[in-house]
């Protein structure tokens, strides 16, 4: 293996996560003037995170993000350590021994729950799963979704319930030319799906997706696009809201879902029905104990908590036959062992990234956090870049006035072998460089970006030269 070798007098950072946030975070640190090394750990042998395994396959152009992030792994004192788990083949202490501050970039790991009965029915399952799947995740390739029924509803009309209602109505040739994954190539092309709903708990002025992502739903090749005039119509609350605040972006969006209300359907193959005021409340199985219908209840918008406008439930029911349930509300983020956790909010508690022992606590020495463990699972890939630099900012401040851990051990070297000894399998930038060259050009030979390995033995064969 070879790693550069950074200076002794440099104070070193472990960053926890190759996704965009931790690759933000090691840019700032590296270019921040400071005499600092980063490390950048990464459970999987490819770095990237959710640019990789979250974005849509059929948003190519969001992903050459990875070009900046390439960048940062060129400069000197940036490191990448693949295929490692913290907590497994070493630990926050063991980390504490060899580094001057530890940052957490974990991101939101698990999802959101319904909390309604059937919600564990068979072909009931977390958007955050199909997407992992869709996008050869090697931890979802054994996964099996069957797409052999008429009609499907997505829970939640955020854009990761536009990532999978799109996914769900692209034509077999649409999704061919992309790095979707194999096995959900050959499984959506054999998809029976006729109809796809976008069902959002509040109305049209409160949804979480964004004008583009929802005007794309309209151009879609094979679907048709269908939105109920009175499900848009704005009620009283929200008039005045809008009236007040003259939110451009809502009038837009406003006019996009009046065009898909105005528009009668073309004979495309399938059908994406946008619904509103509308929340799950039961699913209803079959016989052999399948998800067969959804039991919807219709809400209408009150005042709640901070002028927020809330979904209030009225007497009012609709039950729909569906053969599949994605629920999207949401990604959540998990407790790391040996830090806080604030379970209300799902995040680890912080000022500014500096992690605290409480909300409002005391400092915890050294560790600090960055991206959605941070601040929740909120905005776009480019939200997480003046997240980074505040984080880094706290971290650079803190290491230059002595305010940060002291490292027992002093040889920048001594982590790769500590590393090699647990983990026999260790995957360099120089590995993964390996690996990228492989699927882009098996990808090449096929028409597409790249074809994913879908397994970390298959990745680790790839690397090794088998
Ligand atoms: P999100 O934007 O927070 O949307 C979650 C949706 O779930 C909202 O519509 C929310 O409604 C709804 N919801 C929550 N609890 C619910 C419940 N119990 N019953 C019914 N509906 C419920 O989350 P996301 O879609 O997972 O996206 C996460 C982040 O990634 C967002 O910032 C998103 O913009 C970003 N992202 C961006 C792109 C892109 O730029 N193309 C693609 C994917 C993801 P309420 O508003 O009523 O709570």
């Amino acid at each position: 293996m070879t790693t550069d070798h950074p200076p002794q007098s440099a104070h070193r950072v472990a960053v926890i996560g190759a996704g965009p946030s931790g690759f933000f975070l090691a840019e700032r640190l590296l270019r921040s003037g400071h005499p600092l090394t980063v490390d950048l750990f990464e459970r999987l042998p490819t770095p990237y995170g959710l640019v990789r395994y979250g974005v849509a396959p059929d948003h190519e152009k969001i992903k050459n993000v990875t070009r900046s992030f390439d960048k940062t792994a060129g400069r000197p004192g940036f490191r990448f350590f693949g295929n490692v788990h913290v907590g497994t083949h070493i630990s926050l202490d063991d980390l504490k021994c060899h580094y001057h501050a530890v940052c957490f970039a974990t991101g939101a790991a698990t999802d959101r729950q319904l909390n309604i009965p059937g919600e564990h029915l068979v072909g009931s399952h977390s958007a955050t799963e199909f997407v992992a799947w869709y996008n050869g995740h090697p931890d979802y390739h054994t996964r099996a979704f069957d797409l052999s029924t008429e009609r499907v509803a997505v829970i939640g009309v955020g854009n990761v319930a536009v990532d999978v209602a799109r996914i769900l109505c692209r034509l077999p040739e649409e999704l061919a030319v992309t790095d979707l994954a194999d096995h959900a190539l050959t499984a959506l092309a054999a998809s029976t799906i006729k109809e796809v709903l976008l069902i959002g708990r509040r109305g049209p002025a409160q949804a979480a997706f964004t004008n583009p992502e929802v005007k794309e739903l309209g151009e879609l090749i094979g679907a048709d696009v269908a939105v109920r005039r009175d499900e848009i119509t704005l009620d009283a609350l929200s008039e005045a809201a809008l009236a007040a605040s003259d939110d451009a972006t809502v009038r837009r969006r406003m006019e996009i879902l009046t065009d898909f209300a105005n528009r009668t359907p073309s004979g495309k193959p399938r059908r994406l029905t946008i619904r509103f005021l509308l929340s799950p409340v039961e699913l209803i199985g079959d016989d052999a104990g399948a998800v067969a219908a959804i039991r919807l209840q219709r809400n209408r918008l009150v005042e709640g908590k901070q002028n927020r406008l809330v979904a209030e439930p009225v007497d009012q029911f609709e039950t729909i036959p569906v053969g599949l349930v994605f629920r999207s509300v949401g990604y959540r983020g998990v407790a790391i062992p040996g830090l806080p956790f604030d379970d209300v909010k799902g995040v680890i508690p912080n000022d500014a990234g500096r992690v605290l022992e409480c909300p409002g606590g005391l400092r915890v020495p050294g560790i600090y956090v960055t991206g959605w463990i941070k601040r929740g699972p909120t905005g776009v890939i480019g939200t997480n870049k003046p997240d980074a630099a505040e984080t880094a900012d706290c971290i650079a401040e803190d290491v230059s006035r002595g305010a940060g851990l002291s490292p027992r051990e002093q040889d920048p070297e001594a982590i790769v072998k500590f590393l090699r000894a647990r983990q026999s399998a260790l995957v360099t930038w120089a590995d993964w460089t390996r690996l990228d060259a492989v699927e882009t050009a098996n990808g090449t030979t096929a028409g597409r970006p790249r074809t994913k390995i879908p397994t970390i033995p298959e990745m680790l064969k790839v690397i090794q030269g088998a």
